[in-house]
């Protein structure tokens, strides 16, 4: 039998737990994973692109457990009615290849994403780090927001998001939460004293969000929209302005901010910061750039953590979701065991 959360039993589960213990505890299973980077079979993700969006397939393996995700990326989806990101996620027993446990992860893609951005952000943000200016304000805001308290203590967040409404609701959503927030009236006024910077737009072109004379010494910017050939977020010229830290190069030369630059351009794949083969933040001053677009491992972590923490609770069921005849050569007979006589 395969174990499964479906969506009503991850929002019970992540309300019941509170998100953001969900996001702590996260966190740590994914520094687990990007301290064992090595171990992991690693693969640009498989993407179809349509003039509508992309549908992508995500796959890994530790060897002992396999995982994959299935998610689409639509920027045009909010203005028809549906969401620009959904997701689904199965994990599989290497030993025999059965599937041991399925997912929704629209919800935990948002929860991943936060938990990814916050746990780089504790290694290269300035610890002192208080403000930060949130440009987006769809789906992903508000998880962000509350991966950077935990990860950082930020409290006071400056959001900008063309879409009025979005703004409102993000203000809604996290006002009662305890955070300090001011509606801006551009990306430029948001980024104004900011120590963070999350960009989290959606749009299928290659936006200029921020411009480099934006970017102030000792910020932290967390890039997160840009992940789509064609799709990114940031003027170019602020790329060289400080320390590039991305998941996975060969993924992020395709999809990130740094699909901009030559196939040369410098970058520090953030597992090689833990594990001490490369420097994170080196000065206050320093600006660092995460260029996220979201790994494959990183679905992993999430699976295998919701797994490990629902074990044995009503947040999963078992599903039949694999045909397992007595005789394994005799699959027929299951078909023959239910048709009708004659
Ligand atoms: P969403 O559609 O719910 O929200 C995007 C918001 O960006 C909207 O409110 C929109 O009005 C706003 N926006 C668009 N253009 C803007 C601009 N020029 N200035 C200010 N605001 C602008 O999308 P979402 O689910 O929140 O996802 C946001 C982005 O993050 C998407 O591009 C998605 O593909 C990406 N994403 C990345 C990761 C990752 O791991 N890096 C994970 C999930 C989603």
């Amino acid at each position: 039998m395969t174990r499964f959360v479906d969506v009503h039993n991850m929002l019970r589960w992540v309300a019941d737990r509170g998100p953001a213990s969900v996001i702590s505890g996260m966190m740590g299973y994914l520094q687990e994973d990007f301290q064992r980077w090595e171990s992991f079979d690693k693969t640009p993700r498989v993407a179809s692109h349509t003039p509508f969006g992309v549908i992508e397939l995500m796959p890994t393996s530790d060897h002992e457990t396999y995982g994959f995700k299935y998610v689409n990326g639509h920027p045009s989806n909010p203005a028809r009615g549906f969401q620009t990101v959904t997701a689904f996620g199965v994990l599989a027993d290497v030993h025999n290849g059965y599937p041991t446990f399925l997912g929704e992860m629209t919800v935990l893609t948002a929860l991943r994403t936060a938990a990814t951005s916050g746990m780089v952000a504790k290694r290269l943000a300035r610890p002192d780090s208080r403000v930060m200016a949130m440009i987006g304000a769809g789906s992903q805001s508000e998880f962000q927001a509350l991966a950077f308290r935990s990860a950082l203590g930020i409290s006071t967040l400056r959001v900008w998001d063309t879409d009025a409404a979005a703004m409102g609701k993000l203000a809604r959503n996290l006002g009662p939460l305890g955070f300090d927030i001011t509606v801006a009236s551009s990306a430029a006024d948001a980024v104004r004293g900011a120590d963070v910077i999350t960009t989290c737009t959606a749009d299928k072109t290659n936006a200029t969000i921020l411009t480099a004379d934006l970017i102030a010494p000792g910020v932290h910017l967390n890039a997160i929209g840009g992940d789509c050939p064609g799709k990114t977020e940031l003027d170019a010229a602020i790329l060289e302005l400080g320390e590039v830290f991305v998941e996975y190069t060969p993924q992020t030369r395709i999809e990130g901010e740094i699909q901009q630059m030559s196939a040369d351009f410098g970058v520090t794949e953030f597992w090689e910061v833990l594990d001490g083969r490369a420097p994170g933040r080196t000065t206050a001053e320093q600006i660092t750039i995460f260029d996220s677009v979201g790994f494959a491992v990183e679905d992993f972590s999430a699976l295998r953590y919701v797994r490990d923490a629902v074990a044995g609770t009503d947040y999963c069921v078992e599903i039949d979701l694999v045909a397992s005849p007595e005789d394994p050569k005799d699959l027929f007979g299951l078909v023959g065991a239910l048709s009708p006589v004659g």
